[in-house]
């Protein structure tokens, strides 16, 4: 059986360091917000290229508290994709912000700049740009949309930890980066984990106080805060992780050029990668227009490919939103995500294309 991630694979991997960062917390006695979170912040914001990381809880905790940190609650829109995970478009609502849900782009599947600016009103406040699949969006022309209508843009980077635009990596060109380490993401925890960053010391202060009760450093409650810290075990197995990244990341690009060299002049689609920019290849995800045959193919052949997304956001019942959005609604309907993690061997590769393949001729 071949699964679509495999996040034990990446435990065997580095098992030794990990086992060893493991054991070093268990015996320093401090677990939560101790020298741990305080090294990771560190090196994951200078690998991010940014000058403030902070640990907190999960994706979804980063994204809400990247949102109240910029000061967008109650009364506010938030511009984002509905084809996304369910998490993004919670966060915005966590914050009571109201989420306005746009169309994508058909060919690489993230936001689209010119339904971005169709959506802006007089109460729109940011915008919430998802990298799905570890793709970059077209952050040239919806930072220039956001800067003329003075609207925050916040990345939502969760499978996009390791992909560049141009010279700089994705979560440090808007105002606010937002990372998951869910454990199957890219960098992935061996449970819940999320980090925002930014360049802006006085958001990074208040994502400080935020995360923590709204303390600063007296320990008093400035502002209502959550409890949403990241702990010392993740954040040391995170650290042997990280001096991993940029290794797994060439890794994933490998698989998925050689998914693309097999499966070329198919009747699938293969993903196309944004000119000037670097995928970090957390999904490698096909569209086929007999998906749900070529799920039952694979998987009785012992291939368990994933569906990202199956309900698009605006069509399920919590966020049920008065509106259509045909590209989205389309990707819905016919993408497909093959096994992609970097411990996959060249052996499973070429068996995954071939069984693909054998569909696409019968
Ligand atoms: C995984 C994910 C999240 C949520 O992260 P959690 O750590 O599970 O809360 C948010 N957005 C996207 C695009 C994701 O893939």
């Amino acid at each position: 059986m071949i699964f679509a991630s495999f996040p034990k694979a990446q435990y065997q991997a580095y098992r030794s360091e990990i086992d060893t960062a493991i054991a070093r917390v268990l015996e320093s006695g401090s677990y939560i917000m101790g020298a741990e979170v305080k090294a990771f912040e560190k090196e994951f914001a200078t690998h991010i290229g940014l000058k403030h990381a902070i640990g907190v809880g999960s994706g979804t905790d980063a994204l809400t508290l990247a949102l109240m940190a910029l000061d967008i609650g109650a009364g506010d829109e938030v511009i984002s994709v509905s084809h996304t995970a369910v998490a993004t478009t919670a966060a915005i609502r966590f914050t009571g912000a109201i989420p306005v849900l746009v169309d994508i782009e058909a060919d690489y599947f993230t936001l689209d700049p010119a339904c971005l600016e169709a959506a802006i009103t007089k109460k729109t406040k940011a915008v919430v740009v998802v990298h799905i699949y570890g793709q970059a969006a077209n952050m040239d022309a919806i930072c220039a949309i956001a800067a003329d209508h003075g609207l925050k843009v916040v990345e939502d980077c969760a499978q996009a930890v390791g992909a560049t635009y141009g010279a700089d990596k994705l979560g440090s060109i808007g105002d606010i980066g937002c990372f998951s380490f869910f454990p199957t993401k890219n960098l992935g925890a061996i449970g819940d984990g999320g980090a925002v960053l930014t360049n802006n010391n006085a958001v990074a202060k208040s994502l400080k106080g935020l995360r923590q009760y709204g303390w600063q450093d007296d320990r008093i409650s400035h502002v209502t805060g959550m409890n949403s810290r990241l702990d010392e075990l993740q954040a040391a197995i995170l650290r042997v992780k990280l001096r991993h990244l940029d290794t797994d990341t060439k890794r994933r690009r490998a698989i998925a050029e050689q998914y693309s060299e097999l499966l070329d002049e198919l009747e699938v689609d293969i993903p196309k990668v944004r000119p000037g920019t670097n995928h970090a290849f957390h999904l490698y995800a096909l569209q086929c227009q007999n998906r749900d045959d070529m799920l039952t193919h694979l998987k009785a052949e012992g291939i368990r490919a994933g569906v990202h997304y199956p309900v698009p956001v605006h069509l399920q019942p919590a966020y049920a939103h008065q509106t259509t959005l045909p590209r989205t609604e389309q990707v819905a309907l016919e993408t497909l995500s093959l096994p992609m993690y970097p411990e996959l061997t060249t052996g499973e590769i070429e068996r995954i294309a071939a069984t693909v393949r054998s569909f696409s001729k019968a």
